[in-house]
């Protein structure tokens, strides 16, 4: 799961990790008054920040620094009422609907500090960069070196002196060696705590000398963070931070029925059983030069209800123009696959060629009832293996 922005601040905040104040708002008048507000308490930087689960917002023109009431109205109405098109989000954009309006701040230097898994090593780790700011995928393939990474020992957690020698690895000097050392040091805590999958400040800021801080200020000014789904029990508090319309539709209802569902760019719609299998299945549709448009994983305990209301979200996708049933029937019945596609051709119709595979429990059963049905389906083909059920549906989309 995947927060916001407002709220992996308030999160921060909570760690005692220094951010700048701020509030979410959802309309124009609100992200005025708070504009108002700020500037009222001395602030003359505001920044004001679309409130959307995509980075790139800073490029895509989302993230505007105002001076005064009218440049915030301006930004916010800008921002609410156009869809943003960063490099994260695709072609078609995505809809703002929250805002962030904050104290902005002056940047001396960027850096970038995130906490995650290494799976190749099977250890937490911090990772860091003086090149801040821009996006971390671009630093590694330009610059890998400039990205330095502390394995986190699972017994003490970040210790206090790895996080002062990194700091002074990164270039912090002065007091902002104890400061960033603290940060990373909490960071690394609420990663822990939180059951995350990924904590990223990016960036983490230094502001300009000033007279009482004249090696200047050490702060967070943006933040993303991702939760394991599967520890999300034990979390009410993070529960709560869910925002569904940042979800895609038909993943949402997949998830209701007990499906896992990825929606893709491509045009074949596939109905899985398995995680495997359906990563298989994608593999040998792009072997045959088709796109798969979804990943579907009905899993093992599906119902004919689920799997008609696999087959619905799969056929609600306007783009689909060929489906691929594969079942490999352990746990699941192909029968009860059969009587799904008979229920959901009754219900939704297949206007576009599908192509059947079964094989496994109650097979002959499962055929039975698909060659029955064979005139209420007339686009409905089966093959005897995979290979052969992937080349028919790739030829049919093709
Ligand atoms: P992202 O593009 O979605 O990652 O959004 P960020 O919040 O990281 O903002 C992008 C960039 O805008 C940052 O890297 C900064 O350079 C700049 N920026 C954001 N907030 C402020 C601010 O308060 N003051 C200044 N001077 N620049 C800011
Ligand atoms: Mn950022």
């Amino acid at each position: 799961m995947k927060i916001h922005e407002y709220q992996a601040r308030q999160l921060l905040a909570d760690a005692r990790i220094p951010v700048p104040a701020g509030r979410m708002v959802e309309t124009v008048e609100d992200a005025v008054a708070e504009t108002e507000q700020l500037l009222a308490a001395g602030e003359t930087l505001v920044v004001v920040k679309a409130q959307v689960h995509a980075g790139g917002r800073g490029k895509a023109g989302f993230v505007k620094l105002v001076r005064s009431v009218d440049e915030a109205r301006e930004a916010a109405s800008f921002m609410l009422g156009n869809r943003m098109v960063s490099v994260q989000t695709g072609p078609e954009g995505i809809e703002v609907n929250r805002l962030l309006v904050a104290a902005g701040v002056d940047i001396e230097k960027e850096y970038y500090v995130a906490v995650t898994l290494d799976r190749s090593r099977g250890v937490n780790t911090l990772i860091a960069s003086a090149e801040g700011g821009v996006e971390i995928e671009t630093v590694a393939h330009e610059n890998p070196d400039a990205i330095l990474t502390v394995a986190i020992d699972p017994r003490t957690g970040l210790e206090a002196f790895e996080a002062r020698a990194l700091a002074t690895r990164l270039g912090f000097h002065g007091r902002q060696i104890q400061q960033a050392a603290s940060i990373m040091q909490r960071l690394a805590g609420l990663y822990e705590s939180t059951d995350a999958s990924i904590v990223e400040i990016n960036p983490l800021i230094v502001t300009p000398p000033s007279e009482d801080a004249p090696d200047g200020r050490v702060l967070a000014i943006d933040a993303k963070f991702g939760f394991d789904d599967n520890a999300l029990f034990r979390h009410p508090d993070l529960q709560a931070m869910h925002d569904p319309t940042e979800e895609n539709p038909a993943e949402i209802r997949a998830q209701e029925s007990g499906l896992s569902y990825v929606a893709l760019d491509g045009t074949i719609g596939c109905l899985v059983n398995g995680a495997g299998l359906a990563m298989s299945t994608m593999d040998i549709v792009k072997l045959h030069g088709g796109e798969p448009a979804n990943f579907l994983d009905v899993g093992g305990s599906a119902t004919k209800e689920s799997v008609t209301e696999a087959f619905r979200i799969i056929l609600g996708d306007g783009r689909v123009n060929g489906v691929l049933v594969n079942i490999f029937g352990g746990i699941m019945r192909c029968d009860t696959i059969a009587s799904a596609i008979v229920a959901a051709a009754k219900e939704v119709g297949f206007e576009v060629p599908l192509v059947v595979r079964l094989e496994g429990t109650e097979v002959d059963a499962a055929r039975r009832i698909l060659e029955d049905a064979k005139t209420e389906i007339p686009t409905m083909r089966t093959a005897g293996d995979l290979a052969e059920a992937a080349a028919l549906v790739c030829d049919a989309v093709a």
